[in-house]
């Protein structure tokens, strides 16, 4: 009986992590663990309190809705930075993703 030897061999070769996991392992993915369930919910909370872009308000005089909740500063996974409201700002897709991100580049955060 030949076969089952070759079936043993075979479970030998496929690989114990799957490729995919070997990706997500990075350091930034660990951060979206964070982005969770509890997360989303506070998060509408935050920008039903707050729903202007503070960047657009104190910058540019323009009321724009807010629609992502940005942390002042970068928590870079730390949970007590994640989850201080008083680190939390209302920003527009607009302003989080152009300004708030050259300014992180800036800083050396990203
Ligand atoms: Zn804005």
């Amino acid at each position: 009986m030949k076969l089952p030897r070759l079936q043993t061999k075979l479970q030998a070769m496929t690989p114990k992590t799957p490729r995919r996991e070997v990706v997500q392992t990075g350091f930034r993915n660990q951060f979206q663990k964070l982005y969770n369930h509890d997360w989303r919910k506070a998060r509408a909370r935050f920008l039903q309190a707050n729903p202007l872009c503070t960047y657009c308000e104190n910058r540019f005089g323009r009321v724009t809705e807010a629609t992502v909740v940005d942390h002042i500063i970068p928590h870079k996974g730390d949970k007590t930075l994640f989850w201080d409201e008083k680190n939390w700002q209302p920003l527009c897709k607009y302003c989080h993703d152009s300004i708030k991100a050259k300014e992180e580049i800036k800083q050396g955060y990203m």
